[in-house]
């Protein structure tokens, strides 16, 4: 039986080309050609006026955080359902993450904990200095509300848009609603680069300090002089040939993964146990990754092991949503703002299979196995 990966790479043919161009030109470097279309390609798809294509979403989170002054000793409050990396580059400049957990509509960052976490870190002399929010799955997260917030203190938003490359907030790009925006481009993400990432926003000096920082911070002169740390963060020359092959698919792979959403939808939602998350008005997500909540305690039901496992021994890949970060063994110590969300959606959440690459044949499979159950 033929495995069906969780979110498997997805080539669209003219990737090559781009590649081959590095290889022939002989730009196989951090830097070149292709890196230039790459970032020029992000920045005319989401509006972001500036951007700097990076090795990964991990490190345009790092950088972004030393680019709004966030220092040893700082807290920075970040969505606690959510990947690690959203949190992990918070301990790498030396401050604390602060957790705050989600609401029901779209599984982000509940704006009314954010409020009461702000105030009561403020109370207690803590110094705020970023808000890191995630639109978890592609789902942008509820930004009216969370901007006006974020505003009425003066802390600015760290949009960790690594899953949600072409998600849109009432009609803007998800990454470009907050100071600054992470893109990831993973192998798993919608658009891979195999690796790479990118920082986005539309201040031009904030994006020339990110470059500068992510090439080892080289001070203008002919030999190398360096007056502050630097990082080795650029995407690579042949990378960026990929990710300019998979801008040319982008929408097309929005297209299949949101169709993938509607066929699980439609086949699965008489099963009464299993609920989906329905976008609300003004809110187009990406559907990077089908998400259910498969709810055990309706009468008779099975829950969400049973599906996983059921799948698993027909060779079909799923898996249990994000664990929240505050339960999470490293962050113990980390304060956390929590109202049982996200501790019910890890325990009864489940990321179906979602890759463009998916024929109908094989989610016809998937269906018919958990219908079964
Ligand atoms: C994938 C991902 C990242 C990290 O991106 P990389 O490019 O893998 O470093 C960060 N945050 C979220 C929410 C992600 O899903």
């Amino acid at each position: 039986m033929q495995k069906i990966w969780l979110s498997s790479p997805h080539m669209g043919g003219n990737e090559v080309d781009f590649v081959t161009e590095a290889f022939t030109t002989n730009w196989i470097a951090p830097l070149g050609p292709n890196v230039d279309g790459f970032e020029q390609d992000l920045s005319a798809y989401t509006g972001a006026k500036h951007v700097a294509a990076l090795s990964s979403g991990t490190a345009a989170l790092h950088l972004g955080l030393i680019l709004l002054g966030v220092q040893p000793g700082d807290e920075v409050i970040c969505q606690s359902m959510t990947f690690s990396a959203s949190a992990n580059p918070i301990t790498y400049v030396g401050a604390t993450p602060v957790f705050v957990d989600s609401e029901h509509t779209t599984w982000n960052m509940d704006p009314s904990l954010l409020e009461q976490a702000i105030k009561e870190r403020l109370a207690r002399g803590k110094k705020l200095k970023a808000i890191i929010l995630v639109h978890l799955y592609g789902m942008p997260a509820q930004m009216d509300r969370i901007t006006e917030i974020a505003n009425n203190y003066g802390i600015p938003i760290l949009e960790d848009a690594a899953e949600a490359l072409g998600s849109q907030w009432n009609g803007k790009a998800c990454g470009t609603l907050g100071t600054l925006g992470v893109l990831s481009f993973n192998g798993n993400k919608i658009i891979t680069t195999s690796g790479g990432g990118a920082l986005i926003a539309d201040e031009e000096d904030i994006i020339r300090k990110a470059r500068f920082l992510a090439t080892q911070a080289r001070d203008a002169a002919p030999h190398y002089e360096h007056s502050q740390i630097g990082y080795n963060y650029r995407m690579s020359n042949v990378c960026a040939g990929i990710g300019r092959g998979q801008m040319l698919v982008l929408e097309e792979r929005i297209r299949r993964r949101r169709a993938n959403y509607s066929f699980y939808k439609e086949r699965l939602s008489d099963n009464g146990n299993i609920r989906f998350v329905d976008e609300p008005d003004g809110y187009f997500s990406n559907r990077w990754l089908t998400t259910v909540i498969i709810d055990e305690t309706a009468n008779g039901a099975i829950d969400r092991e049973t599906v996983r496992i059921a799948l698993e021994k027909q060779n079909i890949e799923s898996r249990p949503l994000w664990k929240p970060m505050h339960l999470q063994p490293v962050f113990s110590g980390a304060p956390a703002y929590v109202n049982g969300v996200s501790e019910a959606l890890f325990k009864q959440g489940l990321c179906l299979p979602s890759g463009s690459n998916l024929s109908q044949d094989d989610l016809q499979r998937i269906v018919k196995i958990i219908k079964t159950l």
